[in-house]
């Protein structure tokens, strides 16, 4: 008569989440083989079967005892914690059936029964942080050269998996962790939230919700799995949560949605999708999945605050707009302190740089020891105070930031441009651009100090990149000053916001719209104490067009509730990467004010460009 062997995954060790299955299983064999601790596991479960239990790094003699069991004739259960067919029992056993030139067909026969792993069981106690790409991988190099383990680590971390690490320590394998923290910080915020989960559902469980920078000084052991978030993985309220990427095509606090049903699935509505993007190299339109993500990854428009690239910027920061703004403001601040001016996050990027480089000690110690003395290196809430300097031998980084000097004052004094020239130096450089600021790129490691030097100078600096911009006219030379103070406020409130896309808002002071409010994404004009609105110019292309006119005679105390009611909504419905004028195209209407079709005209071949 043939036996047969069941192997077994009995999930995370609580009797309620054993299968029904499994516990059918282990009820039906003779023989039930384990290691000792999980016999005891499901001790209460077994009823008189032979008992084969042996310790650990002795899975090859029990997987030849199962097999030599069941060729006996009889039922032989072989036990693995989690699945059997993770990291479990069930791939040894077929090797040594293999070895000895088992056939489906002629030999034993084999059931294989699915388990709750720990990757599963632990995100269910920490919130929801798999619900993106994700992968496992054990630390324990008993089997595996560490150089592939931690290769695999590297490309886990390239590619922004949330990562689960199995076997991240024990008694002797202690190095293991800490160079896989090492690797991870090279690609990943120090702020990337981090789960630990020792002895899930069983009688000693703990659960530590912490994060990258400071997962090391957490206990860390052979029962704990280490679940690291990917970019967009957030905490809220204790949990840490990985969104999908919903919030791209739906608004998640309404039951109404923009796209019906129908429309959800149409190209038009998936600019991110490899169809509409043949060009260029799948996931070339990823760049910040969310809005919480700490970076981008790498591709078109990676912001390089990681070392992976030769320049970074400032990072995109949320600005004021999103005061009063209660949708999602939770889970900003909860997954750190916002960055509200461009020194901190230039002193934020840096001190994300300087851990990815891989520092010994990736947290405020290894600050300390940087610093100078008597100098703090952390504020109250534990956010860098002082940003430390390159180290020797690191790639010199290129600081990237707007510069103007104000909103509606167009003029630089002579100390400004010498403090300009000073800071830009023989390897810098500063480009005119006709948004009204000027771009320093200056070579530093100290862009803190950069930007101090702007601050002190009355330079108005504000991120690069897709971000509000806020320009105006110079009101007649600061003679027509009726508008200048909502021109200030939109700017104060508005620019360096995140957005899908650069979005430029222009302020005119009067009707005769000399700096040409009506050619940006949204243009105000002050006519007769209102303002007039434009939405949605498209400024270059041969079927570029002005804005549309969508409404006059709007009372100054509304217009700035009024713009940026129309920035939020596009900050929140707007694809990744879709400018403004498609934005207003493809919705129709923002904040009541109605597209018009632009009426396309026939254009001659152009002699360059579209
Ligand atoms: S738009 Fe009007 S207020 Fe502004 S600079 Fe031109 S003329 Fe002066």
């Amino acid at each position: 008569m043939k036996g047969k062997l069941l192997l077994i995954g009995f999930g995370p060790g609580s009797f309620e989440h054993i299968t029904h299955r499994a516990r059918q299983a282990i009820e039906e064999s003779d023989v039930i083989i384990g290691y000792n601790t999980y016999v005891d596991l499901i001790r209460p479960l077994l009823t008189g079967q032979e008992i084969v239990r042996t310790g650990m790094t002795e899975e090859v003699s029990r997987a030849v005892e199962a097999v030599k069991q069941a060729e006996l004739g009889k039922k032989v259960a072989v036990i693995s914690s989690g699945d059997a067919g993770v990291y479990g029992m069930a791939g040894l056993v077929y090797e040594v059936l293999i070895e000895k030139g088992w056939t489906a067909a002629e030999g034993v026969e084999v059931e294989t029964i699915p388990g709750i792993s720990a990757i599963n069981s632990c995100a269910s106690l920490l919130g929801a942080p798999v619900m993106h790409d994700a992968c496992t991988i054990s630390l324990s190099d008993h089997l595996t050269p560490w150089s592939t383990i931690i290769g695999r680590v590297e490309a886990a971390a390239r590619a922004d998996f949330v990562i689960a690490l199995y076997n991240p320590r024990s008694g002797r394998r202690t190095r293991q962790i800490v160079e896989t923290q090492r690797m991870l910080l090279r690609y990943r915020s120090p702020q990337t939230p981090v789960g630990l989960v020792k002895s899930a559902y069983r009688e000693r469980q703990e659960v530590v919700l912490t994060t990258l920078a400071e997962m090391l000084e957490h206990e860390i052991g052979m029962l704990t799995t280490v679940i690291i978030g990917n970019s967009a993985t957030f905490v809220y309220d204790g949990l840490m949560i990985t969104p999908r990427g919903y919030q791209r095509k739906y608004t998640l606090h309404s039951a109404e949605q923009s796209l019906k049903p129908h429309e959800r699935l149409r190209k038009e509505a998936e600019p991110w999708a490899l169809e509409q993007d043949e060009g260029q190299p799948a996931g070339w339109g990823e760049a910040w999945p969310t809005g919480r993500g700490e970076m981008q990854p790498a591709g078109k428009g990676a912001a390089h605050l990681m070392g992976c690239g030769d320049a970074y910027r400032i990072r995109q920061g949320e600005a004021q707009l999103l005061e009063g703004d209660d949708t999602h403001s939770a889970e900003r601040s909860a997954t750190r302190p916002a960055s509200t001016s461009p020194l901190e996050l230039a002193e934020e990027a840096l001190f994300k740089l300087v851990y990815s480089r891989g520092q010994p000690a990736p947290n405020l110690l290894a600050a300390e020891a940087l610093a100078p003395a008597g100098r703090p290196v952390a504020d109250a809430s534990g956010r860098p105070a002082w940003t430390p300097p390159m180290q020797a031998g690191a790639q010199e980084l290129i600081f990237e930031v707007a510069v103007s000097p104000g909103v509606a004052n167009k003029k630089m004094s002579p100390a400004q441009l010498l403090t300009l020239a000073q800071i830009a130096g023989e390897q810098g450089e500063l480009e005119y651009t006709p948004h009204h600021y000027m771009i320093l790129r200056v070579p530093t490691g100290d862009p803190s100090g950069v930007t101090e030097r702007l601050v002190a100078e009355g330079f108005r600096v504000q991120a690069v990149g897709d971000v509000v911009t806020v320009k105006a006219c110079d009101f007649c030379n600061g003679e027509k000053t009726e508008a200048i103070p909502y021109a200030e406020e939109l700017h104060r409130k508005l620019a360096g916001a995140k957005m899908p896309k650069e979005l430029h808002i222009a302020v005119n002071g009067c009707g005769m719209a000399c700096y040409r409010a009506s050619h940006e994404d949204i243009g105000i004009i002050y006519r007769k104490g209102k303002f007039d609105l434009f939405l949605g110019a498209k400024t270059t292309g041969s079927n570029a067009h002005t804005a549309q006119r969508v409404a006059e005679g709007i009372e100054p105390e509304r217009i700035v509730e009024t713009i940026e009611s129309i920035v939020r909504q596009y900050r929140e419905r707007g694809h990744p990467n879709e400018r403004f004028f498609k934005f207003f195209k493809r919705v129709k209407n923002v904040e009541g004010f109605e597209h018009k079709e632009v009426p396309v005209a026939v254009a001659d071949a152009a002699v360059c460009g579209d």
